[in-house]
């Protein structure tokens, strides 16, 4: 069963999931053992990118999540990068059916526009509904006319079905049920991520299980309702005592600081977050600060363990669970 090309093994990324192990495609070794009896959970959750905040880094991509069930594709957020990261994963471009994103953060949406645009490229030719906080609309229209030159071409000379008429944006003002299909029901609450608002966390109620992404924000009540009871939270965090460091490289430090404390998350409140909310797994994502190494795996576990006994994953970009 295993790919020629990519050395990916479908059969054992199946045996993977099922035992609660994740690995990217790219590491899978040889099957230990005969798992072709295995069964083929109908959710899947790919974590695209991992980093927090607008400056591209080295150790992780720019947030992008991926939840697919039989096998339709649903994209939270679209970082930097979304769109290769989701080819890294080995996932259909063309299998994409719905775009939400979180809050008009550059790290959240500066590839919202290029995902949809490259997808075409490739073979995206159906229907994309989009959902997220305004100017969603204008975002969509004003990215269409900057790069109708290329579409136009396109469209003649390959014969491509024109783009506008598939992608359909949603914009979102309020909390509450946002989408519901035949796979799946999304829900949104309302979370503080001051400045920027409206800003959402979404629960995806799937067959098999609830996910639910907290998007950028300060401790919420709204939160912690919406995780209620949940499978997967995957939380954003900051770990505070690294702080000092990242604001002391920066020239606006202060406002920093307070932009960061007012609108974030910290280790341990992440831990309290998810206690509260009765979560199974905590999966930790959009790591501030990134990029230093100092910040291992076991750095972010001893920081939020102490606060949360559940299952902690520590995320990293195309972890799949
Ligand atoms: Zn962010
Ligand atoms: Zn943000």
């Amino acid at each position: 069963m295993r790919d020629a090309n990519t050395g990916f093994d479908p059969t054992r990324r199946r045996w993977l999931q099922r035992t609660g192990i994740a690995l990217s495609a790219a590491a899978l070794a040889p099957l230990p053992f005969a798992a072709h009896a295995a069964i083929d959970p109908r959710s899947r959750l790919i974590l695209l990118g991992t980093a927090g905040g607008p400056t591209p880094k080295p150790d992780r991509a720019a947030p992008a999540s991926a939840v697919v069930v039989d096998g339709v594709i649903y994209v939270v957020d679209c970082g930097n990068g979304v769109a290769r990261q989701m080819v890294q994963a080995r996932l259909d471009l063309g299998a994409i059916r719905h775009v939400f994103i979180t809050h008009q953060h550059s790290d959240h949406n500066a590839d919202y526009g290029n995902l949809l645009w490259l997808a075409w490229a490739a073979r995206l030719h159906t229907r994309v509904d989009t959902w997220g906080p305004p100017p969603l609309a204008a975002m969509t229209r004003d990215f269409l006319r900057m790069n109708d030159y290329d579409i136009q071409t396109r469209i003649k000379d390959e014969g491509r079905p024109p783009l506008a008429p598939l992608i359909v944006p949603h914009e979102l003002s309020k909390a509450g049920v946002v989408m519901r299909d035949e796979r799946v029901k999304v829900t949104a609450a309302l979370v503080a991520h001051p400045p920027v608002a409206p800003a959402f966390a979404y629960r995806f109620d799937c067959p098999d299980r609830s996910i639910v992404f907290s998007g950028d924000t300060r401790p919420t009540p709204a939160l912690v309702e919406l995780a209620r009871n949940a499978d997967v939270l995957v939380h954003e965090v900051m770990y505070e005592p690294a702080l000092a460091k990242l604001i002391a490289s920066e020239p606006n430090a202060e406002r920093l600081r307070e932009h960061l404390l007012a609108s974030h998350t910290t280790t341990e409140q992440v831990g309290r977050i998810a206690t509260e909310a009765g979560v199974k797994t905590l999966v930790l994502n959009h790591f501030v600060p990134g990029g230093d190494p100092a910040l291992t795996d076991q750095v972010w576990r001893d920081a939020v363990a102490p606060h949360f006994k559940g299952r902690l994953v520590i995320g990293r970009d195309l972890l799949e669970m």
